[in-house]
């Protein structure tokens, strides 16, 4: 369905991003990766898939922390892969404390990365995608872009920023072939998950098993977790021509959580 497009995921060295870059190149997209991590084991992530779907996959390692990175992220995909057709606008961090308590340099790197970055990746991205009339604008946002909790100030400001800068992509480009959707997961095993897990094992002497059955009896009905190729397959739905009109939509796959 996407052979001949070209799709950037950032964050895609690990849990979602990863699922959604894999996901994409099954269905022939060519793949610009980005994120952190060991460069033998994002190598082999590269090639495996490039190999298993039979499509071109470049990595770059912009840090999405620094606005002048994510517009070489998207310069490197047009130098590389020929254009971004796809823009999934994944990478992100979480921080936990008190408004407070919350230290000032992490309310700015979660709102850089997990804001600003779709900004600049949109804003880079968007002119190539309107001359050829046709893209797609994917922002993985969160159910904490539609609800709060506490202790997460940051991370709830920006997914809500997410939401609202989605639509207004959307109503910039209601007339053309460019969509601009949001997706809004609940909770997903993933290690930006496991490290709250892992806290919440820690304060309350639980085991790994006993603490994710907390975690998601508190938010999640559905007692399970979502899954990355869940995900990954709503991103493929979004890329599809039945999802020409969903624009401006912030689509939560939460188990529940957003249904209390
Ligand atoms: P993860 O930690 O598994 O992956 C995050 C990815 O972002 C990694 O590839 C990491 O290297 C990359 N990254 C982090 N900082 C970066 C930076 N400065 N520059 C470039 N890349 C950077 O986390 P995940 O759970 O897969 O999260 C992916 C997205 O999904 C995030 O935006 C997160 O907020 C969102 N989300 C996750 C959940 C969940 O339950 N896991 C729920 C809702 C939303």
């Amino acid at each position: 369905m996407l052979k001949g497009k070209v799709a950037v995921v950032t964050g895609s060295t690990s849990g979602i991003g990863l699922g959604i870059a894999r996901a994409l190149a099954a269905e022939g997209a060519d793949i610009m990766m980005n994120g952190f991590g060991d460069a033998g084991e994002i190598e082999t992530l590269r090639a495996g898939m490039a190999a298993e779907f039979g499509v071109r996959v470049a990595f770059n390692g912009a840090d999405l922390a620094k606005p002048a990175e994510t517009r070489g992220l998207i310069e490197a995909a047009i130098a590389e892969l020929g254009k971004v057709d796809i823009l999934v606008n994944n990478a992100g961090i979480q921080f936990v404390s008190p408004v407070e308590d919350f230290p000032d340099e992490q309310w700015e790197r979660v709102i850089a990365i997990n804001l600003s970055a779709a900004f600049y990746g949109t804003k880079y991205a968007l002119p190539g995608m309107k001359s050829r009339n046709w893209g797609r604008i994917i922002n993985v946002a969160s159910a904490h872009g539609l609800a709060a909790s506490p202790n997460k100030s940051a991370y709830v400001a920006a997914k809500h920023g997410v939401v609202g800068l989605t639509k207004v992509v959307a109503l910039e480009t209601a007339e053309t072939g460019v969509t601009a959707n949001a997706i809004c997961p609940g909770w997903v095993l993933t290690p930006l998950v496991q490290k709250q897990i892992d806290a919440l094992a820690a304060r309350k002497g639980l085991s790994d098993a006993e603490a994710s059955r907390d975690l998601l009896s508190e938010k999640q009905p559905s007692k399970t977790f979502v899954t990355p190729e869940q995900i990954a397959a709503l991103a493929v739905f979004i890329c599809s021509d039945a999802a020409a009109n969903l624009r401006g939509a912030a689509i939560n796959m939460d188990g529940g959580w957003l249904a209390q």
